[in-house]
């Protein structure tokens, strides 16, 4: 049993989730997602599934990245 890093819960079902050989503990996806994902650089939305990265920046999508002057991206679908 653990406790959740972001919200304190302390939940018998949590989970630890390791990023870059540090471990984090979580109660839920919500959190764990609230914790790690890297933001859209361009709407600010949390970029859950693969996303698109460029010079460095995460982009939820293509069309965020074009929307922010990234060129030559599309989804890759
Ligand atoms: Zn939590
Ligand atoms: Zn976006």
């Amino acid at each position: 049993m653990a406790q959740c890093e972001v919200c304190g819960n302390d939940y018998d079902k949590s989970f630890e989730v390791v990023v870059a050989g540090q471990s984090h503990t979580f109660d839920s996806f919500e959190c764990a997602i609230h914790a790690l994902a890297p933001q859209c650089d361009h709407c600010g939305c949390r970029v859950v599934g693969h996303g698109v990265e460029a010079d460095g920046k995460y982009f939820c999508c293509a069309h965020c990245a074009a929307e922010a002057g990234v060129t030559g991206i599309a989804d890759r679908v």
